[in-house]
């Protein structure tokens, strides 16, 4: 197996995960088994217990791992199955240093970064080379080079491809070649700096990804060729994208970055053939039809905190050959101006996931102007709880229904913890996370969406539908579509004699991909379809 070791430099947000995420792509069209991970030099253990103004939004593996938002554009532009192996944290390695340490592992001496905490890293390496079953593992490093705390990890690649021997691994450095509007030209100097910090840790990238809004021309590529030492060829450009991000694959194979690659590895595979992906790509970008669709939610000024969702909603929606205008509604705002203020003429409403209880009731009218007015509903996670409120207060009469999350008194608690769930608990890991099945009941919008009766599906909840309500909810007409039947969990609920409200316990959002997009997505983009059309 060969190893891309993908870095970034000058500035944060660059695109590095896009990056990889894309070559990725490209090698999967060569006939290339591919792996991706990540590595982060953050102290958490997990970014599962990070703020999403902190970190964007937690990505949710299949086995239940929280992981980095940038495993899901692995997902999403790959055929790679990640486990919580595929993200490492400084927080994961230095646990397992120090569980050595006090088991004695080390007995006699110092522990220190080098070796002790760069061997657990080359160590993660070394099995996953073991382990995963792909010709090319390619491995994002978070943080931007010159990071203190990203230092261990640069040493332990450089001491890893040092050891792997010629051949077998290849750095690409992701960097930034800024347009600088009062010169009217490129500036190379940051690459330059950024290269030269790799290059004092002994890391001589073969490969600059140059990021910039403008052509990088021949004469800036020449200069960042001599300044860094590396080959012109080298030296590619990757320009902002116009349209969406799964135009970067189309892009970087322009400019022959995966014919650079099996070069410098010494791979032999067949051209890449791009063209579903170029067709994908064309759809995307000139959709027939229009919807206006309303997310509600409150990490509103972070982009990438539904970063999941958005990618869901456009994989259905431009599936259905829709173009989405995208009304992204805050919900306390909603509880200042009322529902309608901001959600009439919308086609088609989505409440997310979220935690705590900012904006809880502007949610919750969300919901029920979705009902009222019906108008297409798809909820998720907190989306299904606030429903399922929404639902006991204003048709089944328990006028002081909530979620104890919010009301740890409540007296009509219909989502709550399950008998033994203990809310004082430890926070890190502890939800209900990853995949879980679902039996659905026939008939429902949810079967039909599907096309099974049986779903798996992922979580990141702690709190859940409360069956003591069940009875009474569902004689006054909540319909119950999905149940995991270990412990007879309610996993979707929808609402009949509406045109579509469907709302689940789970996290669709993170099983969608372009070509493939999500039922429910694409059930709740179809009706949103038709309420535009018969405006
Ligand atoms: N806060 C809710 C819970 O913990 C919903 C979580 C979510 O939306 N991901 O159950």
């Amino acid at each position: 197996m060969k190893y891309i070791f993908i870095t970034g430099g000058v500035i944060s947000s660059l695109g590095k995960g896009l990056t990889a995420a894309a070559l990725g792509t490209i090698l999967e069209r060569r006939g290339l088994k591919v792996g991706l991970m990540k590595f982060d030099p953050y102290l958490n253990v997990d970014p599962g217990t990070m703020s999403p103004y902190q970190h964007g939004e937690v990505y949710v593996l299949e086995d239940g791992a929280e992981t980095d938002l940038d495993l899901g554009h692995y997902e999403r532009f790959t055929s790679c199955h990640l486990t919580r192996r595929h993200n490492l944290t400084a927080g994961q390695v230095y646990e397992e240093v120090l569980r050595k340490e006090r088991r004695g592992d080390y007995l006699g001496k110092t522990v220190q970064v080098i070796p002790h905490v760069t061997d657990e890293i080359k160590n993660r390496l070394r099995h996953m080379g073991q382990h995963e079953n792909c010709d090319i593992l390619i491995t994002e490093i978070g943080g931007t080079t010159g990071d203190i705390e990203g230092l261990p990890f640069l040493e332990a690649l450089r001491q890893f491809s040092l050891e792997t021997g010629p051949g077998h691994c290849l750095f690409i450095h992701v960097t930034l070649v800024p347009f600088i509007k009062a010169a009217g030209e490129l500036k190379s100097k940051p690459t330059q700096q950024s290269v030269a910090k790799l290059r004092e840790i002994g890391i001589q990238p073969q490969i600059l990804v140059c990021r910039s809004e403008h052509p990088v021309d021949h004469e800036t590529r020449q200069k960042i060729s001599n300044f860094c030492n590396v080959s012109v060829e080298a030296v590619i450009e990757e320009q902002d994208v116009k349209h969406t991000i799964y135009e970067v694959p189309l892009m970087l194979h322009r400019e022959r970055l995966d014919e650079l690659v099996l070069t410098h590895l010494g791979i032999k595979a067949p051209p890449a053939d791009l063209r579903d992906w170029e067709k994908l790509v064309g759809r995307m970008i000139a959709p027939k039809h229009r919807a206006r669709i309303a997310m509600v939610g409150k990490y509103l000024g972070v982009p990438d905190a539904y970063k999941s969702v958005t990618e869901a909603l456009f994989h259905a929606a431009s599936g259905e050959d829709v173009g989405v205008d995208l009304v992204k509604v805050d919900a306390e705002e909603i509880e200042k101006q009322g529902a309608d203020a901001f959600l009439a003429g919308v086609d088609g409403i989505l409440v997310p996931g979220g935690f705590g209880e900012r904006g809880i009731e502007g949610k919750i009218a969300s919901a029920k102007y979705a009902r009222e007015n019906k108008i297409p509903y798809l909820g998720l996670c907190l989306g299904m709880q606030v429903a399922v409120i929404e639902y006991a207060r204003s048709v089944a009469g328990l006028k002081k229904a909530h979620s104890s999350e919010f009301e740890p008194n409540s007296k009509e608690a219909v989502i709550s913890l399950l008998p033994g769930q203990d809310i004082n608990g430890a926070k890190g890991g502890t939800m209900r996370l990853g995949s879980y099945l679902c039996h659905l009941s026939p008939g429902s919008n949810a079967q039909k969406a599907y096309a099974q009766s049986q779903i798996q599906e992922r979580h990141r909840h702690r709190f859940e539908f409360n069956n003591a309500y069940r009875l009474n909810l569902e004689k006054s007409g909540l319909k119950i579509s999905g149940i995991h039947p270990k412990g007879d969990l309610v996993e979707i609920i929808e609402i009949p004699d509406h045109p579509w409200f469907v709302a689940c316990q789970f996290h669709p959002e993170f099983r969608s991909k372009p070509d493939v997009p999500h039922p429910l997505f694409r059930g709740f983009a179809q009706a949103a379809q038709h309420h535009a059309q018969k405006k």
